[in-house]
């Protein structure tokens, strides 16, 4: 950012890429708190044999901040994709820092499918901790990832949106009033809706004069079937590196529809291992809630139904399983990744 150095951008771009080689569907990575060498299949190993699957805090706010640099860099969507992944499905499920000191530190993605047998050997914590995952607390006091806690939540407010004259790009679709001034127009954007609970985000403008600026909306990779409305018209959509432009002369009550469309798809962790996926709905990995590996048929996995309290219901071949984003996991023991047979 200082220096203009193409070579520093080129390093950050390449770190990024290499964590995204090796990255859970949460988008979070680095099990037992060590980088994996690409394609080594030890990343997929990790879920037999590790609790320690990511460090949520400390690694969440890495990654939000190389993601935001990259973003402010490049003005890429796939950027903003994988920082709102991560906040999602890591970071917005951590336990609350507590007043002595404990915090919550591994996200744990174990998830022992029905063919691992003798990997949990005696004496590894899954003798404490069983199969599957759990949300518990580090035994340690003030960890590291107690200061990056606050810090990460701090930043929210820094990712959602970015400035630059004549444009205004929208990266994360948090309910908030946006605040600026374009030449001699006071703007106030207000951002409405329960994504990602729901497909539909709502954009409101209020200003003191009539101005133009171009208003880039992020559209995420997963969202086939994206629609923007302007006033309650479509409007034709381009999304050329993940971002979709309306360009017009803004007055107050001018509106903006965007539908984000969820339809459950499965993502896999390793190609050699198509058979353990992950089912995603949006931006968010759902957690089958279940002590015991938990099988479907694909038709199964991408047919789950949404019940009450923002939970769906996944018809297993043992049953009925109910399934919950990372922020609706209590103490239950739930799976990352399912068996899809
Ligand atoms: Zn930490």
């Amino acid at each position: 950012m200082v220096g203009g150095s193409e070579k520093h951008l080129r390093a950050a771009k390449n770190g990024f890429d290499m964590l995204l080689d090796q990255s859970f569907a949460t988008g979070g990575w680095g099990p037992d708190e060590m980088l994996q060498t690409p394609g080594s299949g030890k990343v997929f190993a990790s879920l037999a044999k590790s609790h320690n699957s990511f460090e949520t805090p400390c690694g969440a706010y890495a990654h939000m901040k190389l993601t935001r640099y990259l973003l402010r860099c490049t003005r890429e969507g796939r950027y903003g994709d994988s920082m709102e992944r991560v906040m999602y499905n890591t970071v917005l499920g951590a336990m609350p820092l507590q007043p002595d000191g404990h915090a919550f530190y591994y996200a744990d993605y174990h998830s022992q499918s029905s063919t691992d047998n003798a990997a949990d050997t005696a004496g590894t914590p899954n003798d404490v901790l069983g199969s599957g995952g759990k949300r518990v607390y580090s035994v340690h006091r003030w960890p590291c990832c107690s200061g990056t806690l606050p810090q990460v939540v701090a930043d929210y407010w820094i990712n959602g949106y970015f400035h630059e004259p004549g444009a205004v790009w929208v990266n994360l679709y948090l309910p908030s009033a946006l605040r600026w001034s374009e030449g001699n127009a006071k703007i106030e954007m207000e951002l409405e809706g329960a994504y990602p609970e729901t497909s539909e985000v709502r954009l409101r403008m209020k200003t003191t004069r009539a101005v133009s600026f171009a208003l880039k909306l992020r559209i995420p990779a997963w969202a086939d079937g994206a629609a923007l409305q302007v006033n309650g018209r479509s409007v034709q959509m381009a999304v050329p590196s993940g971002f979709a432009t309306v360009q017009r002369k803004w007055r107050t009550g001018d509106t903006v529809k965007l539908q984000l469309p969820m339809k459950p798809r499965l993502e896999i962790l390793d190609e050699a291992h198509p058979e353990t996926a992950a089912v995603m709905l949006g931006p968010r990995v759902l957690f089958a809630l279940a002590s015991e590996p938990v099988m479907a048929s694909s038709a199964q996995a991408l047919a789950i139904q949404q019940a009450e309290g923002g939970e769906w219901m996944l018809q297993s071949a043992n049953g009925v399983v109910k399934m919950v984003p990372f922020t609706s996991v209590q103490s239950q023991t739930y799976a990352t990744y399912i068996r899809v047979t």
